[in-house]
């Protein structure tokens, strides 16, 4: 019997989809379609165990932490960047991590996932503004230009996007995609209303502020 990766263990645990696994997370072999409860023998009653106010601190920042691919240290680290603004932290954390170039490279779509995004950002196939950038967690800031950096040297792999993203409707308006040249322009803030549907970003900040 195959194997269920590691990364659909994520998920079963948290519970939720964190579309880790690009193409695959949105059909019917995701393992959260096929085995929707807790990893492990005791799974399918783990799931109905009631949690502290800790306990749902503490999966909301597991959960955050692993949708965006980031060790404790550099989370830990964003989120006490947050936490300097007293108004909205939690809206902070949320923009600081849409901002991080490996999300937007999948935003983009032009990789299925963020750990796609971040293999492509270290194999320094993007410029920002003309320069090539190969840190995924680097922070992007309104009116930042991203370009393919030479599609020609994986040609198939863009010939590829650019069609599946042809007639994509699903990029955030704050990001200004053109689909024929694979480029891009960050135009506003990031929109993370859709974002604190999924991520409920205060937990996090009480998480880190106990
Ligand atoms: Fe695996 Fe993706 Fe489904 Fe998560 S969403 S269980 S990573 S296939």
């Amino acid at each position: 019997m195959r194997k269920i990766s590691s990364k659909c263990k994520l998920c079963r645990r948290e519970g939720v989809k964190l579309f880790l696994k690009g193409e695959r997370c949105k059909s019917a072999k995701c393992a959260m379609v096929k085995k929707n409860y807790k990893p492990g023998v005791h799974g399918p009653k783990k799931a109905m165990t009631k949690m502290s106010a800790y306990g749902k601190q503490l999966r909301e920042k597991q959960k955050a932490k692993r949708v965006y691919g980031m060790l404790e240290k550099q989370f830990k680290t964003l989120s006490k960047k947050a936490m300097r603004d007293k108004k909205d932290s939690g809206k902070k954390l949320l923009s600081l991590l849409e901002k991080r170039f490996d999300n937007i490279i999948f935003r983009l779509k032009l990789a299925p996932s963020r750990i796609s995004a971040r293999q492509l950002i270290s194999h320094s196939q993007f410029t920002i503004n003309g320069r090539t950038v190969n840190i995924a967690s680097f922070t992007v800031k309104i009116g930042d230009k991203i370009a393919v950096k030479d599609i020609k040297s994986k040609s198939k792999y863009w010939e590829k996007i650019k069609e599946s993203i042809k007639n994509e409707k699903d990029i955030p308006t704050w990001l200004a995609l053109d689909n024929k040249n694979l480029t891009a322009q960050i135009t506003a803030e990031p929109d993370v209303e859709d974002v604190a549907n999924f991520i409920d970003s205060s937990l996090i900040i009480e998480f880190y502020s106990r």
